[in-house]
């Protein structure tokens, strides 16, 4: 059972090592983002920077829009250089600044959340979905995040389906061997189980689960899962493996920190009375000494294979949640690192270098 109050310790382990197999992003082949593009078009016409195009692939015209658009919009001016990946944060940022630009967000023109279940979910398995959905939607919005493009909600008991709808959905081309294989690797033995990818959320339900104890990791599942949602979205739908480490690093943050802000928002959302020491001080006392340097190193995908990455991740995620602006620290940190390589966003957003917070970690 999970007690808000107070926390026992054995179910606060089993609920990191929960999000530990649930975590992170998949790869991709190539990028395509047409609604986000179509977004971006759109509101450089309407603002008579660019003739529409005739397609919304990107071209010269894109760019042109975007050079456009960062000479009249001082706020924007900093944003990455504009690519397919990163379209749909240049669309959301112009939207949040002009409320007729919102317009144009694929949430907008279309739906917020799309609902992929399978027909062997019951009504009341795709009503709860639902419901942990809206629980962690109204959690984010209660930090004022709005996210601009579509979120599909794909869910079902069945691998085989699961892997058919990722590779239909996914706007990054990819095989069906990988999509069987990762969702083979993320799915099996757990009662319920997920992992978010460009512009989805992919959840695998069990069978044999018992349905009335799922609840609360499903709610835990989706906050955890829209915190990678929101990033991406925040600063560009790109991928983790990618042919050079350091282009991920420097985009997408290191992996211990992608991971850590998922937790700790998932934490803040499910409990949101419990103070982060408390999270901090159960994590300190039963692992036994943590080591900054060995932090310092879980950054590219393979860390994941580190036994300890989930209980590394965690607290370093809540010690950052324990700073300046709490757990707003980390929209702050993706708003700039849409701009700036990660340790100078990291600098600015949580008011310590890197290489200090590593000293400190311990
Ligand atoms: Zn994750």
């Amino acid at each position: 059972m999970f007690n808000p109050l107070r926390i026992n310790r054995a179910s606060y382990f089993a609920l990191v090592a929960f999000v530990a197999l649930v975590c992170c992003f998949i790869p991709k082949a190539y990028a395509k983002n047409l609604p986000a593009l179509k977004c971006v078009h759109e509101q450089a016409a309407s603002l008579g920077l660019i003739q529409k195009p005739n397609d919304d692939q990107f071209s010269e015209q894109t760019i042109k829009a975007a050079d456009l658009i960062s000479t009249r919009f001082e706020q924007l001016k900093n944003l990455r250089s504009i690519t397919s990946d990163n379209a749909i944060a240049w669309c959301r940022e112009l939207g949040l600044i002009d409320e007729k630009l919102k317009e144009f967000w694929p949430s907008k023109t279309g739906a917020k959340f799309e609902y992929i279940f399978s027909k062997q979910l019951n009504p009341g398995q795709q009503l709860a979905i639902q419901n942990a959905l809206l629980f962690a939607f109204r959690y984010f919005s209660s930090l004022d995040v709005e996210l601009a493009g579509t979120v599909k909600i794909i869910a079902s008991t069945d691998h085989f389906e699961l892997a058919e709808n990722l590779v239909d959905n996914s706007q990054y081309p990819i095989s069906l061997a990988k999509a069987t294989s990762i969702i083979n690797r993320q799915c099996t033995g757990r009662g319920i189980g997920g992992f978010n990818a460009p512009g989805m959320i992919i959840i695998c339900v069990n069978p044999r689960t018992y349905w009335r104890q799922v609840q609360v990791n499903l709610r835990m599942l989706l906050a955890h899962e829209l915190s990678h949602e929101i990033q991406r979205q925040m600063t560009g739908y790109r991928p983790i493996a990618i042919d050079s480490e350091d282009d991920y690093l420097n985009e997408v943050g290191p992996l211990w920190l992608v991971e850590g802000s998922a937790i700790a928002f998932q934490f803040k959302a499910l409990l949101p009375y419990v103070d982060v020491n408390e999270h901090i001080s159960v994590f300190r006392s039963d692992v036994g000494g943590y080591s900054g340097e060995k932090l310092s190193k879980l950054i590219y995908a393979d860390a994941t294979s580190d036994r300890e990455f989930p209980n590394y991740a965690a607290l370093a995620g809540h010690l950052l949640a324990q700073r300046g602006e709490k757990h707003k620290g980390f929209l702050t940190y993706w708003t700039l690192l849409a701009r700036e390589n990660w340790q100078s966003a990291f600098t600015k957003a949580f008011g310590i270098t890197p290489e200090a917070f590593y000293r400190e970690f311990q």
